[in-house]
């Protein structure tokens, strides 16, 4: 079979990936320069690796690490020490370490040790979060018609504990407050944090996202025979009368044709291009439901180390949720002579709640962000900033607000030759690396499912 794919993100190239070991002929077609989408790193004038975004690979990403292992790339991440670390103002530092037993006894003896919440916290915590740990997917789903806080709240789960720890943890997953993500998600992870000690340990690419995945995986796509056009932005769908897809038009003019197509789009471009014709179908008309998340990605290259963390860093009540010391978390990348980098930190830092700064001038950012570093690291008041980027990206990740999670599409669609994928599509994850890789192996088997194969 010939299939098309559009978009090479994560969810794309995984579909590839699946495709292409079955023996079919993958064609790919990508609108940016880049491959990667919302993990594509690429390099500027001075040689620096810019990211979209600071990524973590999670223990419990078991098909993106199965993807990672099949291209090669098994030893291109490296786990970190199993610990929630919080920059305070001035320095400090305070932590939720997992004790080393099992769950869940490694995380309420560590939850009991750490200091940053009070007595009251721990207490209402370990009660108000019970059905969170003992709860099963149909609970999760039951709770998706409230916001996290008011999740929070119902439980009588303390206002500080909110505030201190499950703000950040929202902020990271999804880039908004706790009183507008759903209960859902937050649960979700409480679950596993509570329950699967593996799961919720955190690597860090040994390079960035994009060289130590995105490529490889390029490559073995194309060592298996598969064909990756950039530049080429899919425009729209040509019909035969049955509403099957008759053709794509690329943005060039390139017709392209194939027995299958699959989008792998993020939400909010698909639904631009989705034909008149099919929004008859609720399936296609509930994209419409999606909103993308603001969120911005800072890097900032000093002369020398202001902090010796190793670690994903989160913080509260600053411009950016979490972040960490590529130079150190990184060791292949970031490191003297490598671009700009002579040696010293070189933040990554993911911004975020943003819709505030989508419009405001990059430069005001940048001060906003220095004043904040000069808070919670104290050692680059007197370090000199080489130089900072921003990207900001005004449609991320779908927002998980109350009652949207209904709405994520089958990989299926009603047309019999059209196929989604993307980590908003219908996938036990919430948007990210695996929930892309699992739409990506999902989208392919129900493909190869639906043609007989
Ligand atoms: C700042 C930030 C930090 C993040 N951190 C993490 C993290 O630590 N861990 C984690 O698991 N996840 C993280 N995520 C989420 C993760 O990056 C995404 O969930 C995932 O990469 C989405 O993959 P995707 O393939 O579904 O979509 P995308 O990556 O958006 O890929 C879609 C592709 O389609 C292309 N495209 C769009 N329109 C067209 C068109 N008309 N024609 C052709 N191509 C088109 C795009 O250019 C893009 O390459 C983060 C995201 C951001 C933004």
């Amino acid at each position: 079979m010939k299939i098309a794919i559009f978009g090479a993100g994560v969810a794309g190239l995984s579909a590839a990936i699946e495709l292409v070991d079955r023996g079919h002929t993958v064609e790919i077609y990508e609108k940016r320069k880049v491959l990667g989408g919302k993990v594509s790193v690429w390099k500027d004038s001075e040689g620096d690796s810019i990211e979209s975004g600071l990524h973590i690979v999670f223990g419990g990403y078991e098909q993106l690490q199965q993807y990672l292992k099949r291209v090669g790339a098994e030893d291109n991440y490296q786990w970190k020490e199993h610990t929630l670390i919080y920059a305070e103002p001035n320095g400090q530092q305070s932590f939720f370490k997992k004790a080393n037993l099992p769950s869940p006894w490694a995380e309420v003896i560590g939850g009991l040790q750490t200091d940053f919440l009070t007595m009251w916290d721990k207490i209402s915590l370990i009660k108000g979060l019970y059905p969170a740990l003992t709860g099963n997917e149909a609970y999760f789903r039951s709770q998706d018609h409230m916001t996290y806080s008011e999740w929070h709240r119902l439980r009588g789960a303390s206002e500080h504990s909110l505030q201190k720890l499950w703000r950040a943890i929202a902020l990271a997953m999804n880039f908004i407050e706790p009183n507008i993500i759903s209960a859902r998600p937050m649960i979700t992870i409480f679950k596993y944090f509570g329950t699967n000690y593996t799961a919720t340990k955190f690597a860090f690419f040994r390079k960035n996202p994009g060289d130590s995945m995105i490529e490889p995986m390029r490559q073995y796509i194309q060592s298996k025979g598969g064909r990756i056009f950039v530049d080429a932005k899919l425009n729209r769908f040509e019909l035969n009368s049955d509403e099957s897809i008759k053709g794509a038009l690329l943005q060039d003019g390139h017709k392209i044709e194939a027995d299958a197509y699959i989008s792998a789009l993020p939400v909010h471009n698909i639904k631009t291009i989705i034909p008149r014709e099919w929004l008859a179908h609720k399936y296609f008309r509930n994209l419409h439901e999606f909103v993308g998340s603001p969120v911005a990605n800072c890097q900032l290259w000093f002369d020398r180390k202001i902090t010796d963390t190793d670690n994903l860093m989160f913080s509260q009540g600053t411009i950016f949720a979490t972040f960490a010391d590529v130079s150190i978390t990184c060791p292949d990348d970031f490191q003297n002579g490598s671009g700009t980098a002579n040696g010293g930190s070189v933040m990554s830092l993911v911004l975020a709640p943003a819709h505030q700064l989508m419009e405001m001038p990059n430069e005001v950012i940048i001060e906003l962000v220095m004043k904040d570093i000069h808070d919670r690291f104290p050692l680059s008041r007197q370090a000199i900033l080489l130089k900072s980027t921003l990207v900001k990206i005004p449609q991320s990740v779908y927002k998980a607000v109350p009652d949207v999670d209904k709405f994520r599409p089958d990989q299926i669609s009603p047309v019999k030759n059209f196929f989604l994928a993307g980590d908003y599509t219908d996938q036990h994850y919430l948007a990210s690396m695996e929930g892309a890789a699992l739409s990506g192996k999902l989208v392919a088997e129900k493909l190869l499912s639906r043609f007989g194969n």
